[in-house]
């Protein structure tokens, strides 16, 4: 499995041994005596059998070793032929005549042997070739699936919240407002930064303040709905978008989480706040305009004085005078 077979080296050397073994049995008469008639096999010849199972146990083993080689049905032929074998091989060690019982079975364990052999190498080598080829192709796809998988989930994963990060976010809030807009349901923005954070770097170092972050992500996914979708922005900035939820529910939902984060204590900082800027989606929206519209009701609430929810309703859209003309054709 692991090494190239020198097919020539091989069989040359299969050849001289078998030829001397025939040799030492036929001409020089040395090979040791295996049965005496009369009285059955000597000790040599029984002994050789248990080393032939043996060395076919330790086959075994190293096949199921090397089992993920395998196609698992080819494998399982292989096995069971190297077993029939040794049922073989036993047999023969009970060998007392021709006729006997056990030479009977012997041969026919060898029969089942070679059936199986037939069945593992000759069969699914003819019948399904393509199968055995591309075995491997196929384990090296399904890996690489797998790693691509692993990728693509970790290009939008933030590593040190765990939260979605800014570029899954842009899709999903691409989505969702494509959903709004068929269905005219509406979906509100959440914006949020963290007040002074700057402090806490300072005061606590960047190590207190990562794991600040962590905890505060944590604490506003347990406070929003399966359906909400939340990321990280950047820095100290999160992003909730909240699926079939108005800018009137959005601000409700939004001063909760405010008075949540404000009253609660932080093991290593104490208490810190944040501030809000919320918005909803309109069918006159980009993804610009309403990040861009999200960001400055967050810039407003910072300049009222912080710890604060900002809504912020998108402009409505240019009317028409109902005296103008339009000049549809002017040619
Ligand atoms: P305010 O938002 O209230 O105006 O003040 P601020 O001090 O929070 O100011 P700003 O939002 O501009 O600054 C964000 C700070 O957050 C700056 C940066 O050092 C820190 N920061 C950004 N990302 C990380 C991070 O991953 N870990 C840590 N520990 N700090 C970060
Ligand atoms: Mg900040
Ligand atoms: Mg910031």
């Amino acid at each position: 499995l692991k090494r190239q077979l020198r097919l020539g080296l091989t069989f040359a050397l299969y050849s001289g041994v078998t030829s001397l073994a025939l040799l030492a049995i036929f001409s020089w008469e040395t090979f040791p005596v295996c049965f005496i008639k009369g009285v059955g096999l000597t000790d040599f010849k029984k002994t050789s059998e248990y080393i032939i199972s043996l060395l076919l146990v330790v086959a075994m083993l190293l096949l199921y070793r090397n089992r993920e080689k395998f196609e698992p049905t080819v494998q399982r032929y292989l096995i069971l032929s190297m077993l029939a074998t040794i049922a073989t091989e036993l047999s023969f060690t009970f060998y007392t005549h021709l006729y006997g019982l056990s030479n009977l079975v012997g041969h026919y364990c060898k029969i089942v042997s070679y059936y199986f052999i037939y069945k593992a190498i000759i069969e699914t080598g003819f019948v399904k070739p393509y199968d055995l080829l591309f075995r491997e192709l196929k384990l090296r796809e399904e890996e690489l699936q797998r790693a691509n998988e692993q990728l693509s989930r970790l290009a939008v994963t933030d590593p040190l919240t765990g939260i979605c990060n800014r570029m899954g976010f842009d899709d999903m809030l691409a989505n969702e407002t494509r959903r709004a807009e068929r269905y005219g349901t509406p979906v509100s923005l959440v914006m949020l930064d963290i007040d002074h954070f700057k402090h806490i770097n300072d005061e606590y170092g960047h190590h207190t303040g990562d794991r600040v972050l962590k905890q505060l992500a944590r604490l506003i996914k347990a406070n929003i709905r399966a359906n909400d979708l939340f990321a990280r922005w950047g820095g100290e900035e999160f992003m909730i978008m909240l699926p079939n939820t108005n800018l009137a529910d959005a601000g409700t939902f939004t001063e909760k989480l405010r008075a949540i984060i404000e009253h609660l204590r932080f093991a290593e900082t104490g208490r810190l706040t944040c501030s809000f800027g919320v918005t909803a989606f309109v069918a006159a929206d980009t993804l610009d305009s309403l990040t861009s519209r999200v960001d400055s009701a967050l810039y407003s609430a910072k300049q009222q004085g912080r710890n604060r929810v900002i809504l912020r309703e998108a402009a409505p859209p240019p009317t028409i005078p109902a005296d103008s003309r339009v000049a549809l054709n002017p040619a």
